[in-house]
């Protein structure tokens, strides 16, 4: 066989470390391989470029890309959560963080009904919740009183049942009822917010919170 030029084996060396030439091709390429030291170089470190650091770069890449996958799938599902959490705040704060109603004359009424039932109206625009005692013996002006305490909550957002309840109502005619129970035992009924967890904690009781409460109906 003749001499094949080097320039020729080194063009064919790519396919050659491929593995992509013919069985002609290769037997060539050993021949030439096993007495030409120069093309026996170049072919080792064409292997080694191209063929092993490849494969290192390909799964490398595929390491740092799992790696980076993973990290980018627990940023989304950390952020869908705070997300899930503030929405949830701002609706929870909207729709249920209640507020004390102020007393105002025009907004409350109590009335007495034949049957000696007291009923409470309300003639505000909405409310959140209606928050009252059983009556209790309180000393006033050195009498013992039953007294009756009460107050109305809201929430940022109108009560939507509240509204549904009240929508064919105008809203000068808005009025919402409410009977005290035991109402024939009850001297006095008074408006004012109580925390009842505060009393039982010791860090406010009922004298105190007569104190500041307005009379808003009595025997
Ligand atoms: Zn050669």
């Amino acid at each position: 066989m003749k001499e094949i030029k080097c320039t020729i084996i080194q063009d064919l060396l790519p396919l050659y470390v491929d593995e992509v030439v013919s069985q002609d091709t290769k037997e060539m390429v050993d021949e030439h391989l096993q007495h030409c030291e120069k093309c026996q170089k170049e072919y080792d470190s064409m292997k080694q470029e191209l063929y092993i650091p490849a494969e290192n770069k390909i799964s490398l890449f595929k390491d740092i890309s799992k790696k980076w996958r993973k990290k980018k799938v627990i940023i989304s599902i950390t952020s869908v959560l705070l997300t899930a959490i503030i929405s949830l705040a701002v609706f929870s704060y909207v729709f249920y963080h209640e507020t004390v109603i102020p007393y105002s004359k025009d907004l409350f009424k109590i009335e007495r009904q034949n049957n000696n039932q007291l009923v409470f109206h309300y003639f505000g625009e909405s409310y959140a919740g209606v928050n009252e005692t059983h009556p209790m013996s309180l000393e006033i002006d050195g009498e013992k009183r039953n007294v009756s305490f009460i107050f109305y909550t809201k929430t940022v957002a109108k009560s939507p049942s509240r509204n549904l309840f009240n929508n064919e109502k105008g809203l000068n005619e808005q009025e919402y009822t409410f009977n005290l129970i035991e109402s024939e035992k009850i001297d006095a009924v008074y408006y004012v917010d109580f925390d009842v967890e505060k009393i039982t904690a010791g860090k406010d009781s009922w004298d105190s919170i007569l104190k500041r409460a307005v009379l808003i109906w009595e025997k």
